[in-house]
């Protein structure tokens, strides 16, 4: 049997790993492919082409988008789509300086909870990746002014909490339209997270094709849900582990994989 993780990070976004560590994670999992999916950014995905090709595990090109509804945040995952497209590294290109802007408006809210994190410290952390919430996170940790993630996302990052800033405003009907046209298929990530399936039909009137309905955040009975939900909408499944190397404490790659039957399932979505 071959297997896939359809969500793993590069520390071109939030992951601690290197393509190599990815790679190197990957094999030992045994894994024969793996959807680079990075926050608003496609840069991870050659530098692990060229490692995959020396170790014969297959690179699904991906990235993670972030929409926004006005009580909830929706990762759009774009699977098979031609990165190289100039148009998309335009628009991904203003998308990452929003992130930049971003971070420097949550420190100023930070601030006014008494919390000083220098900004050279999170674009720091966060190296040649796309800056986003979990290089603060780390940064807020390392101040000692919080004592685990939990606490950081509960108390100042999560959604709509007291230190929490959007990206610049991009609607589900660009981001799914925008991943149709590099070509890829637009799939709705752990929506077991959200719990917004009111939005589902909405996104699916949209191009939207397919849900990931095995994740690390998703229990048995979430997956069940959603495997029927996938069924009733007649879109279709993938799923990943949402591996962010160190980041998060657990090296989680390969840990949630799927049947390669479904990655070929995605690659004949991709070529109507
Ligand atoms: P960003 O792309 O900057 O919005 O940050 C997204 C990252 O923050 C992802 O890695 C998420 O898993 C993480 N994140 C968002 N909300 C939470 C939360 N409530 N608890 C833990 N991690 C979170
Ligand atoms: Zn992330
Ligand atoms: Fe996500
Ligand atoms: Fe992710």
């Amino acid at each position: 049997m071959k297997y896939a993780d359809l969500h793993v990070h590069t520390y071109y976004s939030d992951s601690t790993f290197s393509p190599e560590e990815v790679l190197a994670a990957a094999e030992e999992k045994a894994l024969s492919a793996i959807a680079i999916c990075d926050h608003d950014t496609t840069d991870g995905i050659q530098p692990c082409i060229k490692i995959g090709d020396t170790k014969g595990i297959e690179i699904i090109s991906g990235i993670e988008l972030t929409v926004e509804k006005p009580d909830a945040e929706i990762h759009i995952l774009g699977y098979l789509i031609d990165w190289r497209l100039e148009w998309l590294q335009k628009k991904l290109k203003t998308i990452q300086d929003g992130r930049i802007d971003r971070i420097h408006k949550m420190l100023e809210k930070l601030e006014s909870k008494g919390i000083k994190i220098e900004a050279a410290d999170v674009f720091g952390i966060a190296g040649k990746g796309s800056v986003g919430r979990l290089h603060l996170a780390r940064a807020i940790l390392s101040s000692g002014a919080a004592k685990s993630f939990r606490e950081v996302f509960e108390k100042y990052l999560g959604f709509g909490r007291s230190c929490y800033v959007p990206n610049i405003k991009f609607e589900p009907k660009e981001a799914i339209e925008m991943v149709i046209e590099a070509g890829g298929v637009p799939v709705i990530a752990h929506p077991g997270i959200m719990r917004k399936d009111e939005y589902i039909q909405e996104l699916a009137d949209y191009g939207l094709k397919g849900i990931e309905v095995y994740h690390t955040d998703h229990n048995s009975s979430t997956t069940r849900h959603y495997e029927e939900l996938a069924k009733s909408l007649g879109l279709l499944m993938t799923g990943g582990s949402d591996c962010h190397g160190a980041g998060k404490g657990k090296v989680l790659i390969g840990t949630v994989r799927i049947s390669y039957d479904l990655v070929e399932k995605l690659k004949e979505a991709a070529k109507r």
